[in-house]
């Protein structure tokens, strides 16, 4: 089917009017301009700027000095009379004119001799200037047409991210994917912009980027070796192979529904788990990318955490409940479920030695449980971390702080103490807005957390007031981070059983 979203000829010539005049050197005004015959084949361009072999170097562009002699306005030759001089044909007669500003009287003066017999402008700035003046009354009596240019739309961007294959040749980047494997730190990020990104998270170098067309990504997992991302978006999973040079997934998982939620690799990669707005809860296979094991739940699954045994599924629910898929015996059994009262659960986690649990819920409250057994999960809190919406929650490594983010644009720590969980610190910045993820540095003591103004920052657990680190390239919101630490293999193996 034919794509409906073309440029129509009126767009197409003016942005090539507004795309030539960013050729211009001039620090105050750029024009450009573009003549059209009346085949619709542009004959000529032209920007404002100084005479051919004339230096832009050696000539004034200031608008003020002692005579003509010291400003811009005794050299520069303007866009119009540079696109007619540029002609590639015999001459324009006949032709329309797009320029990005009226033109002057001097320029009418040249587009009328030229047999021009249109212009097509985008701005009247200072039309009620004698200048201006001036060119109406010249384009009225030689019954030349002049009409505005009303665009349709507001902005028309021009993406170089839509080749993911393509590098940008700044030198904080590299194209060589293959340094990947020998990293030890890989930062990755990604959100509404369909596009991932690989830092390097000590000098906030984004190293590379991974294509992810068609759908935005709620969000990131590395697997424990390192070689590994995944990404849940719409409808879809995707593998991207890290060691690999190409931008493209290694593998498609597309048999899902509505958005996908959550995403983690088991520790021993042989499976991969999702939790969606379906309801539903899956498992897997890694290789043939077929669903293993599904659970059907009542409403849309917000969050899905992986024991460290690897033997049960935590799932945070929309209906506010929150309850635990124990693999082995195929059973779903709910920890806690009180529908009318609280808000949906936003985030679950559990902490690295299996001994403790808590969720988040849309009202920022957030809830702690004593796991130690499993069967009998008891209740250790519930506070008040944020009044409004949570949007994560997280252990820290070591098991000894609790991350939570919220819509309120803070992130903040909590000390975890037998009794409940004192505040700790809150990490804040005029432009954060809302703090979609948090994840822990591998020896806790630095938080990364990622916002809706497309900036991840890095947190020093003893400094509140300024981030350590800012990567900012995404063009919207970031709502994932994945974080993968050789060290952290080592720290924190979760390869202590791999039944399914
Ligand atoms: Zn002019």
């Amino acid at each position: 089917m034919k794509r409906s979203s073309y440029l129509d000829w009126d767009t197409y010539f003016m942005s090539i009017a507004f795309l030539t005049a960013q050729r211009s050197k001039d620090p105050k005004t750029q024009v450009g301009a573009c003549i059209v015959n009346t085949d619709n084949k542009i004959v000529g361009v032209g920007y404002n700027g100084m005479p051919t072999g004339c230096s832009d170097d050696q000539l004034p562009w200031c608008r003020e000095g002692d005579t003509v002699y010291d400003t811009k306005y005794a050299y520069v030759c303007h866009a119009e009379m540079n696109a007619v001089l540029n002609k590639n044909s015999a001459d324009v007669k006949g032709c329309t004119i797009y320029v990005t500003l009226f033109p002057c009287n001097e320029c009418t003066k040249i587009v009328i001799q030229s047999g021009i017999r249109k212009i097509v402008y985008f701005s009247k700035k200072g039309s009620d200037s004698p200048i201006h003046k001036a060119s109406v009354r010249m384009l009225e009596l030689a019954g030349i047409s002049f009409r505005q240019f009303i665009p349709k739309e507001d902005k028309f961007v021009i993406d170089f991210n839509v080749y993911p294959d393509v590098q940008y040749n700044s030198s904080k980047s590299t194209s060589n994917g293959e340094k990947m494997v020998q990293m030890d730190l890989i930062l990755a990020t990604a959100g509404f912009d369909y596009m991932i990104r690989l830092w390097s998270p000590h000098n906030a170098t984004c190293f590379k980027k991974l294509g992810h067309r068609d759908s935005q990504v709620n969000k990131l997992d590395i697997s424990t070796d390192g070689k590994h991302l995944v990404a849940a978006g719409h409808q879809q999973i995707r593998v991207y192979d890290l060691a690999s040079p190409s931008p493209y997934p290694s593998m498609t998982y597309d048999k899902l529904n509505k958005n996908v939620t959550s995403v983690g690799f088991q520790s021993l990669k042989q499976w991969i788990f999702t939790g969606g707005e379906d309801g539903l809860v899956c498992i897997w296979d890694i290789r043939t990318a077929a669903c293993q094991r599904k659970l059907k739940l009542p409403s849309p699954v917000n969050s899905v955490a992986l024991h460290p045994d690897q033997t049960v599924l935590f799932v945070g629910q929309e209906n506010t409940s929150c309850s635990y898929w124990d693999l082995r015996h195929d059973k779903e059994i709910v920890i806690h479920k009180n529908p009318t009262k609280e808000g949906s659960v936003q985030s679950v986690a559990v902490n690295n030695i299996a001994s403790q649990l808590c969720a988040i819920d849309n009202k920022g409250l957030l809830r702690l449980w004593d796991i130690k057994e499993l069967a009998k999960p008891k209740s250790i809190t519930s506070e008040q971390c944020h009044p409004t919406r949570g949007l994560k929650c997280t252990f820290s490594p070591d098991c000894a702080t609790i991350a939570t983010t919220s819509a309120d644009t803070t992130a903040k720590l909590w000390t975890i103490e037998d009794e409940g969980i004192v505040l700790d610190k809150t990490f804040s910045t005029p432009d954060q807005k809302w703090v979609w993820d948090a994840v822990f540095s591998t020896d806790s003591q630095f938080l990364f957390t990622a916002s809706s103004d497309g900036t991840v920052r890095l947190w020093d657990s003893q400094v509140t007031s300024t981030p350590k680190q800012e990567y900012a390239a995404h063009q919207k919101a970031v709502v994932s981070i994945a974080f993968w630490d050789r060290e952290a293999q080592n720290l924190y193996s979760k390869d202590n059983g791999s039944e399914s």
